[in-house]
């Protein structure tokens, strides 16, 4: 056996809940460990731990990812009633992924991971279409509140500097209701702007940005005008010399063109539409298991994850014994992803070309006929096509790997 290649910074390893906990360890078993010396700083971010912690855990993995730079995250599960009864939670702990990008004030970036085999459901498409999702604000960090009977909702707010309150009435309830308030901060829609601009410029592709301005004039106006003003002072010129362009149109509009586009853009979103148009460019492009995640923040730090969760119904059969046929490509490109950003923060080409070579190995795999249940409804009919269990398919990865590497 040659050599393992070193992985010298430590790596922020995450780990979570249910079926993508169990192909997780499949995956450092079978694809990473024979063939890495991995520096990892592991934390368990499985929703009983994260319980007995008071959710610590997930904050100590986010500190851990400023420190280091670059994370890798394994699905969770986000708790809510069900959860906290099915597992005894003290309560319902908030979404870790929320408090992680609350911490890092990234953006995410996610892109569909294409093969051969299988068309995009979207006729048109051509090209991966990239979905630049703003990870902070709108219903991730809002207040909610019942109303339980007639009465007014006012908002107070109290400038720092002058300490004057100023009352504004926002509803005059005429019976029961519910309240949902959101909020955001202008430097982080700008370190948004940043983030997409800088990863389209790197990719050289064409920038999208959509809000529902007409309707919301003060909130959804404020993302266009801020990007609109980052664009025009820092990246005009940087993009015209690249061939690639900004525009920005309403979200009605962007969703109708996109289904009519030969793909191959940066769709800036905010964090609520980028979380839903995420999954259904995914669905389109194949399954929920082949879309790669990577939170890339200003502050130079990364964490890598795939887009889907923890496939909670597959769980529930594995654990009747029962076979399932899971996909961990999503989950292996959050490892190729996060060992290629640390090979090149850390100046090792080895490392990159070994996140390469895996990502090479479960591709050729499913192009090479065999694959989960998810992909084969979904693939070029051919008879040589094969469906196989979770741990065959990680099992069919590691054999295609291990020929790439000895050959
Ligand atoms: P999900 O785990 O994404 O799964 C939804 C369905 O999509 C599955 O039932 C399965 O369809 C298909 N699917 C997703 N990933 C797959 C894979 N790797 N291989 C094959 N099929 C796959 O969503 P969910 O079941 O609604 O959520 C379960 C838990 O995940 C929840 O507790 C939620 O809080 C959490 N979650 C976490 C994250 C995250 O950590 N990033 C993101 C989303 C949700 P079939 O059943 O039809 O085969
Ligand atoms: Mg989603």
């Amino acid at each position: 056996m040659a050599k393992k290649i070193k992985v010298k910074t430590p790596l922020v390893e995450m780990d979570g809940d249910e079926m993508t906990r169990v192909m997780w360890q499949m995956v450092k078993e079978k694809l990473l460990l024979p063939y890495l010396d991995m520096n990892i700083d592991y934390y368990d971010l499985h929703v009983k731990h994260r319980d007995d912690t008071d959710d610590q855990v997930t904050v100590d993995a986010a500190r851990a990812i400023q420190k280091y730079g670059v994370g890798i995250k394994c699905a969770t599960i986000t708790p809510n009633e069900d959860r906290v009864r099915e597992y005894k939670l003290k309560k319902a702990w908030k979404s870790p992924n929320g408090t992680i990008r609350a911490m890092l004030d990234g953006t995410v970036f996610r892109k569909p991971i294409l093969v051969n085999n299988i068309k995009p459901a979207v006729s048109s498409w051509k090209k991966p279409i990239t979905i630049g999702r703003h990870a902070y604000g709108d219903v991730y960090n809002n207040f909610e509140m019942n109303v339980p009977a007639a009465g007014k909702l006012e908002i107070v707010f109290t400038p720092k500097d002058t300490g004057k309150a100023k009352n504004t009435l926002v509803k005059d309830f005429p019976s029961a209701g519910i309240i949902q308030v959101n909020h955001n901060i202008n430097q982080s829609i700008l370190s948004f702007a940043q983030a997409c601009f800088t990863y389209a410029l790197g990719e050289k592709i064409d920038v999208w940005f959509s809000t529902k301005d007409t309707i919301s004039k003060i909130y959804d106006t404020g993302f266009r005008e801020i990007f609109d003003h980052e664009f025009e002072i820092n990246w005009k010129e940087k993009f015209k010399k690249a061939g690639i362009e900004y525009f920005f149109t309403l979200i009605d509009d962007a969703v109708a063109r996109i289904m009519k586009s030969e793909g191959g853009m940066l769709w800036a979103l905010k964090n609520y539409d980028g979380d839903v148009m995420s999954d259904m460019i995914a669905s389109a492009c194949g399954s929920l298991a082949m879309m790669t995640s990577v939170l890339v923040s200003p502050h130079g730090w990364f964490e890598f994850e795939a887009a889907h969760g923890t496939v909670q119904k597959h769980y529930y059969k594995h654990l009747k014994g029962e076979e399932t046929s899971s996909n961990s490509m999503a989950l292996i490109f959050a490892w190729s992803g996060g060992l290629r950003k640390r090979g090149e923060l850390d100046g090792t080409p080895e490392l990159v070309k070994f996140a390469h070579m895996l990502e090479e190995a479960a591709t050729a795999t499913v192009e090479g006929g065999t694959m989960t249940g998810d992909l084969l409804v979904l693939a070029d009919k051919k008879s040589s096509n094969k469906k196989v269990n979770t741990e065959k398919f990680i099992d069919a990865i590691a054999k295609t790997l291990h020929k790439k590497l000895h050959d």
